[in-house]
């Protein structure tokens, strides 16, 4: 019997999607992908094939799809439509926060739903949405196997020190501390290091996953040992519309000068700051690119000085350097901000090969490079996937590693 897994990504106004096949010899094919944005306003409905071309792009009743319900049930009569021959084995979602306790994914029942609820108060921004669909799920589909996978999960392996604010303890009791974020994208990038050479597997690497989100993750074999983001995913470098790292005395300047609550505080870091705050023009790397503003030009040097800082911060953390690798919408598509990040990291013993970085790497550096540089896609679909797949049938192998027999994977 044909089978796939479904991964969801719940955002405050839209479910995204990707299949994954587990027939056949791979457990894990990616097929078609897709989601239903404006929800609770002006919802549409879109789906690409596995090669990316367009299935379906059509506007969706508002009435239908008022909540993050409505929207999967959309996504489940076309998933009905077009693979009546195919089970849903598992979905797999993408959840934010799983707190100190989750330091791995999870098969959802009651009592982790319970648990995960109990977070919402670390992420009131993120985690009500990812939980709405677990439960939307639940309610139809009680019996279907459902895991939670944490953006903070692979940050659990980070010495306690590395995790710690300098609050008065009771506050880190409740759970003020440095959590870390993009978590699936460092495992993934992980999982693909083996493949790129055994020193770097083994050695000290520091992954730039750098898109309208962006943080830096220190690796040292293969796990986290330091991260850019901490308590939320504001923290950090400066991103496509958040302010990243910020004096605390900024916030009591606002909120006592200009009486900012909590929601217009809100606003004003995670929306209004960053690339789209300082260059007043936009928050995409590529109009700022093309602007002849000066202060288009004044926000990405912002950026990559940051970047450039907390690169040195995360070396200090490895005790050395061996490798950097770029990743997500910019660390992957722009040849010209990962050659002014090279070249801020030149004291580190970084050497860019400038035809190598406009092929798209993978390696980047030269072969004299004493730090070596990488392009590696990321694809934190397939982490979720992976994950999703062994809790419902046992150890995934990566496709670098062996494969899963067939019998086990359609079991
Ligand atoms: P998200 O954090 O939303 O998943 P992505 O990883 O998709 O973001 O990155 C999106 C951002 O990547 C865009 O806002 C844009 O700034 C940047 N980006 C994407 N492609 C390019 C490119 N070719 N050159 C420069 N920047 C790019």
């Amino acid at each position: 019997m044909n089978s796939f897994l479904l991964v969801v990504n719940a955002g405050s106004s839209s479910i995204k999607f990707a299949l994954f096949h587990t027939n056949g010899t791979d457990p894990l094919v990616a097929g078609a992908a897709g989601q239903v944005e404006g929800i609770g306003t002006q919802p549409r409905f879109t789906v690409k094939g596995a090669a990316g071309q367009p299935l379906v792009d059509r506007a969706l009743p508002a009435v239908d799809v008022s909540h993050h319900s409505g929207a999967l049930a959309v996504i489940r009569t076309w998933l009905h439509e077009h693979h009546e021959d195919a089970t849903l084995r598992a979905i797999g979602h993408r959840v934010l926060h799983g707190g100190r306790r989750f330091s791995e994914p999870v098969l959802v029942d009651a009592k982790v739903l319970a648990e995960l609820e109990a977070l919402v108060p670390l992420a009131p921004l993120h985690q009500p949405h990812n939980l709405a669909v677990i439960r939307a799920v639940r309610e139809v589909s009680p019996e279907l196997p459902q895991v939670a996978c944490f953006d903070t999960a692979f940050h659990r392996t980070q010495p306690a020190i590395a995790q710690a604010f300098a609050l008065p303890r009771r506050l880190a009791e409740e759970g003020v501390r440095r959590y870390g974020f993009h978590g699936l994208s460092y495992e993934y990038i992980a999982s693909t290091l083996p493949a790129l050479g055994p020193e770097l597997a083994g050695g000290r690497v520091i992954v730039a996953h750098l898109g309208n989100g962006a943080s830096l993750c220190a690796l040292q074999g293969g796990r986290s040992v330091a991260t850019t983001m901490s308590f939320t995913p504001l923290d950090g470098l400066i991103m496509g519309t958040r302010c990243g790292a910020l004096d605390p005395g900024v916030l009591l300047y606002l909120m006592g000068r200009h009486a900012l609550d909590a929601p217009a505080l809100e606003k004003l870091l995670w929306h209004e700051s960053g690339l789209l705050g300082v260059s007043g023009v936009s928050n995409d790397v590529r109009t700022l690119l093309a602007s002849a503003d000066p202060r288009a030009r004044e926000a990405i040097d912002l950026f990559v000085y940051r970047v450039g800082r907390e690169l040195g911060s995360l070396a200090a953390a490895l005790g050395g350097l061996d490798a950097v690798v770029f990743t997500a919408g910019i660390g992957e598509g722009s040849a010209v901000i990962r050659t002014e990040i090279c070249r801020q990291a030149a004291w580190l013993g970084l050497e860019l090969d400038a035809a190598a970085n406009e092929r798209r790497g993978p390696r980047l550096s030269t072969p004299a490079s004493r730090v070596s540089a990488w392009m590696v896609p990321t694809n934190e679909n397939l982490m979720i996937a992976r994950h999703t797949l062994e809790r419902v049938a046992g150890p995934v192998s990566a496709p670098e590693q062996d494969r899963l027999p067939q019998a086990r994977a359609d079991s």
